[in-house]
């Protein structure tokens, strides 16, 4: 299989040789039900491309980073906090995430959502907002509904 261009489809969108793994190690940043699929990691490529899963309910963590993103919705329906912003997403949508913008990806409740991000291989860490950056999230109205679960802060 090494030698092969080729990874096939497996149901439940999953690929070939392709492992599923944690979203992020536990307790490290807030999270829920999120897995991680890397789908592109070669040397030749200064990019990775993944493919998140969101559970039902779950969410990704509320971070920034100065490295971008270029997600595709792959899978169901959810919610995406980008900047100061909060936007419906379905299968096939596509979202930039600009450097340094807050992000966040929630499923709805009835509905699973995956996506595909494609990041630079070479970046940097993702920050956490604190206790001030929350509060100025959290004057938009709609942000502060978005991010109402109480545990970004890290519980
Ligand atoms: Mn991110």
């Amino acid at each position: 299989m090494a030698d092969s261009p080729i990874r096939k489809a497996q149901p439940g969108f999953r690929w070939e040789g392709v492992e599923t793994l944690r979203y992020k190690d536990e307790g490290s940043a807030p999270f829920r039900d999120v897995t991680r699929q890397v789908l592109f990691h070669e040397g030749d490529l200064h990019c990775e491309w993944r493919y998140f899963e969101v559970a039902p309910g779950g969410y990704s963590t509320l971070e920034r980073h100065r490295h971008a993103h270029a997600v595709m919705i792959l899978r169901g329906r959810g919610h995406c906090l980008v900047g100061e912003r909060v936007h419906a997403v379905a299968a096939h949508d596509l979202v930039t995430v600009p450097p340094l913008a807050w992000h966040q990806f929630r499923a709805d409740a009835d509905s699973p959502l995956g996506f595909l991000c494609l990041v630079n291989k070479d970046r940097d860490r993702p920050q956490l907002p604190d206790a001030r950056a929350l509060a100025a999230l959290r004057r938009v109205p709609e942000v502060a509904a978005f991010i109402r679960t109480g545990d970004e802060a890290g519980g």
